[in-house]
């Protein structure tokens, strides 16, 4: 394992969403998985981004990572638009539909790793190309603990690369719809057992608002973290972001990876998913504070505690 504290990178989409739930709809706000997940990871540890944006992104929405100490440095400015995703939440708001994918500055983006990141110790592939993803890994000789997420869109459209990806991934989180499709197997446990056959070592799967299950390396009985049940959601984009930003967080503060750093870790993921979703965009994860985080940690862990 890295050193505790070593940086954390994160590789994904910096994007524009349009965003449509129960409660209201918002245009073009500042979203992408890359985005969630350094801020939800930013209250734990020190996050740098590799992303691309277009000529459409401002100083104001970078300050939105700058103002919470994310580095920026590995953010590309591409001619052209930021990647743009239109999706809508029905009573379901488990699940998102996904009205429109615009790859635009992601269509020709090579990442790049600044030198000054090839020191970064842990590191979160995000959701974005598996391709990309695989490219930024194979560049960080340097890296201990990967991390990866992926979706519908690229199990259905690159399966063949998101394989190869998987090999160079040590934990991956998806959803369970996602596992059962990667798995091809509609068994949680068989499916999570099949996609550790693909290389990464433990899994996480995320039930949305009914919490997140952790398969273990070593394949002893898995462990289950709640949701918080929240009054109010209002826009679930980004859960999942922000759940891997305070999963690999939490990890890379710890520096260790035993069983009791994963249980707790899966506590923060389940924590900072539940701040993202009370507010569109990331706007409740901009103005967090570390008690606020333990309080809410609190609360979780009176939710399953038993004397
Ligand atoms: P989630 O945490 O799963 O709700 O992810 C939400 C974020 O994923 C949104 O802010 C989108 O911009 C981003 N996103 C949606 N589709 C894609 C895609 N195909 N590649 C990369 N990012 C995406």
């Amino acid at each position: 394992m890295p050193e505790p504290e070593s940086p954390l990178l994160v590789v994904g989409s910096v994007a524009f969403d349009t965003i449509k739930t129960p409660h209201g709809k918002q245009e073009r706000i500042l979203g992408g998985s890359a985005t969630y997940f350094s801020l939800a990871a930013s209250y734990f540890t020190d996050v740098r981004v590799i992303a691309v944006v277009g000529e459409d992104f401002t100083g104001a929405h970078e300050a939105v990572m700058t103002d919470r100490g994310v580095d920026t440095r590995g953010i590309q400015r591409a001619k052209g638009k930021t990647f743009h995703w239109a999706g809508e939440y029905g009573d379901n708001l488990n699940e998102a539909k996904t009205h429109l994918t615009e790859l635009n500055v992601f269509e020709d983006f090579k990442p790049q790793v600044p030198a000054e990141f090839a020191d970064s110790g842990f590191l979160f592939l995000a959701n974005i190309d598996p391709v990309l993803q695989a490219q930024v890994r194979s560049s960080m000789p340097g890296v201990q603990l990967t991390g990866g997420d992926t979706m519908n869109f690229w199990i259905g459209g690159k399966r063949r690369e998101l394989q190869e990806t998987l090999k160079l991934v040590d934990i991956l989180l998806v959803n369970d719809g996602e596992a059962k499709m990667l798995a091809e197997d509609n068994s949680l446990p068989r499916a999570a057992h099949k996609i550790r056959a693909m290389g990464p070592k433990a899994v996480v799967i995320k039930h949305g608002e009914y919490g997140a299950t952790i398969f273990f390396a070593d394949n002893k009985h898995p462990f289950r973290a709640p949701a918080l049940p929240l009054d109010e959601v209002r826009d679930p984009t980004g859960a999942g972001d922000s759940f891997a930003g305070g999963f690999m967080g939490y990890i890379a503060s710890q520096g260790k990876l035993d069983r009791e750093v994963l249980k707790r870790a899966m506590f923060y993921g389940g924590v900072m998913g539940s701040f993202a979703v009370e507010r569109f965009g990331t706007e409740r994860l901009q103005s967090l504070t570390r008690e606020e985080i333990e309080a809410r940690f609190e609360l979780f862990r009176e939710l399953t505690h038993l004397e």
